[in-house]
């Protein structure tokens, strides 16, 4: 019959239509509030009904392994960047995009492991995130922002270090598992070098006892 594929089309958009309402009704009275909470479980695999985000009043979450651009760690406990400008980062970026310049002592000339500047050209960055998985000291990771279009390609999109840093703070909340991995490193070394530090105090003090012990021809004499 000429139209039933027609009628048969409005069907399922209709039904979806109605399963939207549905699907709200019950997670509303299941006690989920109407907000940004509601998306996982409208945008989820068993979800039911219309599934368009009205963007940018609507972002989907993203997941917590989502990667883009990547960002410079700033450690708000020492106060300073994370990164010690090794260049590791740099050397393993496929499309060449970081480029740091590392700090000299101004009066030494020495090189100091903190970066003087540090540039990702987010145009070229593929957001791979080989930097993130190769950095030595947690210092770099990707990033969550994803907004990040302009007119500007140098002006806006050449980012410098102070586009880049960002607090650990944003990275726990970001990356909990990652944030929580790395706090129980961080632990555990703790551990082990108060560990190694206590038996080598231990160590010395058993190496000086002899020297320290009263010698026989210094031990009181009896009494007459
Ligand atoms: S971000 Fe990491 S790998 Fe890159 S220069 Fe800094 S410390 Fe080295
Ligand atoms: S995410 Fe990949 S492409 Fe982007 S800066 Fe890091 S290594 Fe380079």
């Amino acid at each position: 019959m000429y139209g039933s594929g027609i009628i048969k089309g409005l069907g399922v958009t209709l039904k979806h239509f109605v399963a939207t309402y549905i699907e709200d009704l019950r997670y509303v009275l299941k006690g989920g509030r109407y907000t940004d909470q509601a998306m996982p479980v409208r945008q989820g695999p068993r979800a039911r009904g219309v599934f368009t985000v009205q963007y940018p009043e609507e972002r989907l979450p993203v997941p917590e392994n989502f990667r883009y651009i990547p960002f410079l760690v700033f450690d708000t406990q020492k106060n300073e960047d994370k990164c010690t400008s090794c260049g590791i980062c740099a050397k393993v970026c496929p499309p060449q995009c970081i480029w740091i310049v590392r700090t000299n002592d101004p009066k030494t000339n020495r090189p100091v492991p903190q970066p003087a500047e540090f540039y990702i050209d987010a145009t070229v960055c593929m957001s791979c995130g080989l930097c993130a998985e190769f950095c030595p000291f947690d210092a770099i990771k990707m990033d969550h922002d994803y907004e990040l279009s302009s007119f500007e390609r140098f002006n806006n999109l050449v980012f410098d270090k102070a586009r880049l840093t960002k607090p650990d703070t944003y990275h726990a909340q970001i990356h909990p598992t990652d944030w929580a991995r790395e706090q129980a490193e961080i632990a555990e070394k703790a551990a082990k070098d108060a560990e190694k530090a206590a038996a080598a105090a231990a160590k010395k003090a058993a190496a000086a006892k002899p020297a320290d012990a009263p010698k026989p021809a210094d031990a009181p004499k009896p009494a007459a």
